[in-house]
């Protein structure tokens, strides 16, 4: 199911695709939403990055950090207090709580979010190319399994709104550190220039995700470019600075 704040589900209904990375019937347990630069809006929903939040009824306790284009996870595996403070970097949130809305801010990068359908555990995961070629994605399901047990034939992954591989454009150093990292990047690198070329992030994550025993209709992705839609996203690259990011979320209810 999806579950996006009440402005984002007005601003999302004509666009019903965009929502179509859902875990369907996966789980009635799971709800999750990715959010557009209409909203849910970061001071409302998720308030001071680090700090445990108590925002609208149906976010009981959010959870929002700062994201350092990294490989490391945070794993939340008791219950949380308001106003608790996790003042490091993580690029991913796992957790098996109830009511814990974990979150990732996006711009150009892809929002990655996790359902483990077997056990009860999700993740929220902020995966750019950096954290592509760490392998964020798989880290994270590979310590949601190692934390929290389940197998990853019982997980659902959901690949939210990025720069998509229409407009995604890397320099020689990117390729070739994606190529040392992730081997499908060659199959999936375009060529635009002698030194560059797009390359589609949401195929990357998918095969490392495919690469883990995450099963191919267990994977969702929104297809759609955040450099593309100026009416829907922000895109740090297309707008030349951070004039805002979109928050993405899952929780176990
Ligand atoms: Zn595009």
């Amino acid at each position: 199911m999806v579950l996006v704040a009440e402005d984002v589900t007005y601003r999302m209904k004509p666009l019903v695709p965009l929502t179509s990375a859902s875990f369907g019937k996966m789980n009635r347990h799971v709800s999750h939403f990715f959010g557009t630069r209409h909203g849910p809006y970061h001071g409302g929903l998720i308030g001071n990055r680090g700090t445990v939040k108590a925002a609208e009824p149906d976010y009981p306790l959010v959870v929002s950090v700062r994201q350092e284009h990294g490989s490391e996870i945070l794993v939340l595996d008791r219950p949380l207090k308001v106003g608790e403070q996790f003042l490091d970097g993580w690029d991913a949130v796992i957790t098996n709580q109830l009511k814990t809305l974990v979150t990732v801010r996006t711009a150009d990068c892809v929002p990655v979010l996790i359902a483990d359908s077997s056990r009860g555990s999700v993740g929220a995961v902020h995966a750019g190319w950096r954290g592509i070629a760490h392998g964020i994605v798989p880290k994270a399901a590979r310590k949601m399994v190692e934390r929290f047990g389940g197998d990853p034939t019982a997980f659902h992954v959901a690949i939210g709104p990025s720069a998509g591989p229409c407009c995604y454009e890397v320099d020689a150093p990117v390729i070739e550190q994606l190529m040392l990292d992730v081997p499908r990047s060659a199959t999936v690198f375009k060529r635009t220039g002698p030194e560059t070329g797009h390359v589609d992030l949401k195929e990357l994550i998918a095969w490392q995700a495919k690469s883990l025993g995450i099963r191919q209709d267990h994977i969702h992705v929104v297809d759609a470019c955040t450099m593309c839609r100026s009416d829907l996203f922000f895109s740090y690259r297309r707008e030349g600075r951070v004039h805002g990011t979109m928050v993405s979320g899952i929780m176990l209810t």
